[in-house]
């Protein structure tokens, strides 16, 4: 089965480590969003677990929806971004949180940024559990960020390999052996 511990060389971040951080992050957002209109937005399809147990978590009135963009192909990112389905909600009187599974090149985050901008929000914000700062390619600051990780590929909570792997409760090291066969 491909979807077992089998092909991961270490688990990076424990689903303890994982659900500990996510309080901590709605603790400040609950704080951070009293009194205000806050939607989350989910960014498919890596992002579902967080934004899901992220929400729970918070202790504020919020909305979700979602968006469904591509640039990642295997183990590298490609440059481009494209859209496959945008949200359905009117922004206009929403404080939008965008909500991404890892910030790699900062591609997708600088598309999606400028994506929403131009829906003119009340406000605009980014969260992502992950972040990679050595494969930067594109200048993007994190308003919320979960855990700095090292430039090693990842699977789990959400994450894939080619559509894979994504149900694993733990962020595990994939081995390099997996995506090079
Ligand atoms: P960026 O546009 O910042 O280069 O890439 C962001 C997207 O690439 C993330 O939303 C994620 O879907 C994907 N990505 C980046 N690094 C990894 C990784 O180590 N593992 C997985 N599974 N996806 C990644
Ligand atoms: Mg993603």
């Amino acid at each position: 089965m491909r979807n077992d511990k089998t092909d991961i060389l270490k688990i990076i971040i424990s689903e303890e480590e994982i659900q500990e951080k996510i309080k901590e992050l709605a603790e400040k957002i609950s704080v951070d969003y009293k009194d205000k209109n806050l939607l989350l937005i989910c960014v498919m399809n890596g992002s579902i677990f967080f934004s899901v147990d992220l929400i729970r978590q918070l202790k504020v009135k919020a909305d979700l929806d979602y968006i469904s963009v591509a640039s990642y192909h295997g183990t590298a990112s490609t440059g481009a971004v494209t859209l496959h389905r945008d949200i359905s909600t009117d922004v206009s009187d929403k404080d939008v949180l965008i909500i991404e599974d890892i910030l790699d090149s900062g591609r997708t985050f600088s598309f999606l940024l400028k994506h929403f901008k131009k829906m003119n929000p009340k406000s605009l914000k980014s969260c992502s559990l992950l972040d990679k700062p050595d494969r930067r390619v594109v200048d993007v600051v994190l308003d919320y960020t979960g855990f700095i990780i090292p430039d090693v590929f990842i699977v789990g909570y959400g994450m894939d390999y080619d559509q894979q792997y994504r149900q694993l409760p733990f962020i595990g090291e994939l081995k390099p052996e997996v995506y090079t066969k």
